[in-house]
């Protein structure tokens, strides 16, 4: 069993880190919030006062934080860890931030000696809870493989993307086809729905012919045609539409950096960035109320 540091103990961290205590490692945990490291704290970790007390003599650092001006904060600059740290663990990133950002780390802790990983997650609160996440990994093979045995008391999946960087652009792509798939599947059952069709049985049809997908197998953005649904309890719970916008922006913005073309995902940014600005905390439903843009008011 190894000594853990982890950093980061939100909706995602504190779930994984109570796995990986499950899992019998020793765990030092940090987060801004008392409160976080207090609760880890009460079921076997160890609290610390910072990043760097929480990482130093670890074998493995993970930060599960919330974006790239934070992670950067923690990892780069004269407090970071990669400068204070006096030994070397492994670093395991599994926020979600750009792929430049997470390069720019990367060099900057191979320059002073340190392995590290970008693996971000796909999954959410319940893969977290569960220990079913997937993540996307990139890194050296070395490296990777010397993660993988921790990971895998989190995770289900766990692949290796390519080099650092490679498990962000991984996780962009994955998600901004699930907002667009999201937003297609939403205009379409606003479409038929609003000539008299049935949602269940027009969901049915389409998740039984070529529209079939995760979207309408298993997230149904129409209320009450999936008891389990978030849309079955007014969007509540799930993931985020903030988070989701943050994911489509970080696509886009690596797309224009990479030359490459991503209208769809531009057009789901504009989307999504229009039912987030439509109501005070619109930003905090899940993503398939993206459908609400599609339905005409009652
Ligand atoms: P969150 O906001 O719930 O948790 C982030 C935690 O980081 C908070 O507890 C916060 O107090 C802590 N924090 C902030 N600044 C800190 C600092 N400088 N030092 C230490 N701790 C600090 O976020 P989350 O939902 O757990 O998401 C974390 C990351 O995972 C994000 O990058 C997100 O995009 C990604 N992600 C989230 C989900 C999801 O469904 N929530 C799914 C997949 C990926």
């Amino acid at each position: 069993m190894a000594i853990i540091g982890f950093i980061g103990l939100g909706t995602m961290g504190a779930p994984m880190a109570r796995n990986l205590l499950s899992a019998g490692h020793e765990l030092r945990v940090f987060d801004v919030s008392a409160e976080a490291c207090a609760m880890l704290a009460s079921e076997g970790a160890t609290a610390t006062e910072n990043a760097i007390e929480a990482a130093e003599g670890a074998e493995f650092a993970i930060t599960m934080l919330p974006n790239d001006t934070i992670v950067s904060g923690v990892m780069l600059g004269e407090e970071g860890l990669i400068e204070q740290l006096s030994a070397r663990p492994l670093l395991i990133d599994c926020s979600t931030i750009s792929p430049d950002t997470t390069r720019r780390i990367a060099h900057a802790a191979a320059d002073k000696g340190f392995g590290i990983i970008d693996a971000p997650v796909s999954g959410g609160p319940t893969g977290a809870a569960e220990g079913t996440l997937s993540f996307m990994v990139g890194g050296s093979e070395t490296d990777f493989a010397r993660a993988e045995p921790v990971l895998k008391n989190m995770g289900r999946l766990i692949v290796h993307a390519g080099d650092n960087g490679a498990g962000q652009v991984a996780k962009l792509c994955n998600n901004m086809t699930a907002a667009v798939v999201m937003a297609a599947t939403a205009e379409a059952l606003a479409l038929g729905i609003s000539q008299g069709l049935d949602p269940e049985k027009l969901s049915s049809i389409m998740a039984n012919s070529s529209a079939g997908s995760f979207v309408l197998n298993r997230w149904n953005p129409w209320p009450g045609v999936m008891p389990d649904t978030p849309a079955s309890r007014d969007y509540a719970g799930g993931f985020q539409l903030g988070l989701m916008l943050k994911d489509l922006n970080l696509a886009v913005a690596n797309a224009r950096d990479a030359g490459a073309s991503v209208p769809f995902g531009a057009l789901a940014q504009s989307m999504y960035m229009m039912q987030a600005g439509r109501a005070q905390d619109a930003v905090r439903a899940d993503f398939s109320s993206i459908q609400k843009l599609f339905t005409r008011p009652a």
